[in-house]
């Protein structure tokens, strides 16, 4: 063995050795420990406080049942078992496949989709409602995804219930390409049947709610929330700044943003008063359509058929 094998391996024990002090990313998410502001946090104390950094108000991203816990209360909902379209349609390969992607996103959510839909009560009203959980692949939008929404939507329309959808999507799934893109009008078209029925819908945008996701149904709720600090976007702050070659504000793309700047969002909710807000605004848009139809009714014989036919 020369001078320079016997280099290049002891070089190679330093790497080995320095590599095996580093936790991968699956040891960091399996542990007790997260990092906030002030650096490591036990994932118990975040928890208390609702998954919300007492420091600095960072509303940490939650999963769909940490999410319906916390809004609905623990376990106070039934899980809906929605449509399960062909994995894969494309047969798609990068990196690696497409179906090794969605095997490890099934083993680390527990879930079929990045979707879970729920039926639910919320200060007695009864409602339909759906969360994403951005761990299952950036909470991306595909065939599996727009059918757990649009039967979601069904579910609310058949039960004339309303229905509360909480974002947290990097968009649609590019490997499903098209397939992915149209999921984007079938879930408006959705949801224009569930406007025709006069039920309300909700949009809670969490961090991150980004790209198609934000481009189709993420905006159109009868009224937007959002939580503090979520980035709410359409392409990345990265990719704007290198465009319009101009440094971009510190809070460009957070709820209080896009709230102040755009008027996409009707109001900034903490986590702790997300349950509070969205029953008091239901009541008085339920109310209110009970209201209206009542005072139609009051008024002419024609308007009677009319109120039949919209209910
Ligand atoms: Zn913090």
């Amino acid at each position: 063995m020369n001078w320079i094998t016997k280099v290049l391996k002891f070089g190679e024990k330093i790497k080995t050795a320095i590599n095996k002090k580093r936790p991968s990313k699956e040891d960091i998410e399996n542990s007790d420990w997260t990092t906030c502001c002030k650096g490591p946090v036990l994932k118990k104390e975040l928890e208390q406080n609702l998954w919300v950094c007492e420091l600095c108000n960072k509303h940490h991203r939650i999963n769909c049942r940490q999410r319906f816990d916390i809004v609905f209360g623990k376990n106070n909902y039934e899980i809906l078992k929605t449509p399960s379209p062909q994995d894969d349609p494309l047969n798609w390969m990068d990196s690696k496949p497409y179906k090794e992607r969605l095997k490890t996103a099934r083993k680390k959510t527990g879930q079929e989709s990045a979707i879970m839909i729920i039926k639910t009560k919320i200060k007695n009203i009864n409602v339909t409602a759906g969360a994403f959980d951005f761990a299952f692949i950036g909470g991306s939008v595909g065939a599996a995804e727009g059918e757990a929404i649009i039967y979601g939507i069904q579910h609310a329309i058949d039960n004339k219930q309303p229905f509360i959808l909480f974002t947290a999507s990097g968009g649609m799934r590019m490997f499903e390409s098209l397939i992915a893109l149209s999921q984007m009008t079938r879930v408006t078209l959705a949801i224009n049947e569930l406007k025709k029925n006069n039920l309300p819908y909700i949009v809670v945008l969490t961090d991150p709610t980004a790209g198609g996701t934000t481009a189709s149904f993420g905006m159109l709720g009868d009224i937007t929330f959002a939580e503090p600090g979520a980035i709410v976007a359409f392409a990345g702050k990265r990719v704007i700044q290198a465009t319009v070659k101009e440094e971009l504000p510190a809070d460009f793309q957070t709820s209080e943003y896009v709230q102040e700047k755009c008027g996409f969002i009707d109001s900034v909710i903490e986590r702790k008063d997300l349950s509070e807000k969205i029953s008091s605004i239901l009541s008085i848009l339920l109310k209110k359509n009970s209201d209206i139809i009542s005072e139609l009714n009051e008024t002419s014989e024609d308007t009677r058929t009319l109120t039949k036919a919209a209910s």
